[in-house]
């Protein structure tokens, strides 16, 4: 029998991390050694790119992604026991993918659409959508990077939904009000096929795995096997 302490303890994972590739402090391999130090099962780096995959702020002079796929693949290879997702984080400039950046799309494992950026306010879930699927032949996890809940209709919900586009319950982003909008959402039907991703949105180490708003609604929801990386929970 689990202690009531211990089952309110997220089993961590968190799939929206920044590195210095963009805004972030840490580095790849700091981020995995910290999350594995401390038992994380599941991590996803998601540097902010634009949509020809160029890492937006960057820290590092010559980087891009390859160096980034590299030193992700090289950190999956020193943690085994950690699942690694590379992902990307679009950020800027919304057009069509380029052919060249077509292979970064296919390298990434999960591709978050800023949905909620001053550049790129919340333009409504067909226009999500149609971004979407636009990468959605090269990965199965697409989705919205801290969707404005207050914001959507149940049609522009539902939109998102019959897509299998994820809304992420990203932790800083969910005040009172932003709760409150998941959970009328959630009492809905139609939400039963949602898919969800949980994720910090880290630029420091010190917030990596910091998810305890979201996890909040995922236990309360029993959201475990909607998760795009799915958890076992006892
Ligand atoms: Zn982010």
């Amino acid at each position: 029998m689990m202690s009531s302490a211990e089952n309110r303890l997220p089993p961590c994972i968190d799939l929206h991390i920044h590195t210095q590739y963009s805004d972030g402090d840490g580095t790849i391999p700091q981020i995995a050694e910290y999350a594995h130090k401390r038992g994380f099962s599941a991590i996803g780096f998601t540097d902010h790119t634009t949509v020809e995959g160029e890492f937006l702020n960057t820290r590092y002079d010559k980087h891009n992604f390859a160096t980034y796929l590299l030193e992700i693949e090289k950190t999956r290879l020193k943690f085994p026991e950690l699942t690694i997702l590379c992902g990307i984080e679009i950020s800027e400039s919304f057009g069509s993918i380029p052919d060249e950046a077509e292979s970064i799309y296919r390298a990434c494992d999960l591709i978050l659409v800023d949905g909620h950026s001053v550049k790129n306010p919340f333009i409504g879930a067909q226009k999500i959508r149609d971004w979407c699927e636009m990468f959605r032949i090269f990965t199965k996890n697409i989705g919205v990077a801290h969707p404005r809940y207050k914001d959507l209709t149940s049609k522009e919900w539902n939109i998102i939904t019959r897509s299998q586009i994820f809304l992420e319950l990203n932790n800083p982003k969910l005040n009172n009000g932003e709760i409150a909008a998941v959970r009328r959402f959630i009492a809905q039907p139609n939400a039963q096929s949602t898919l969800w991703s949980v994720g910090s949105d880290a630029h420091s180490l010190a917030l990596v795995g910091d998810i305890s708003i979201a996890w909040g609604i995922v236990q309360q929801y029993q959201l475990y096997k909607k998760l795009i990386v799915p958890v076992s929970h006892v």
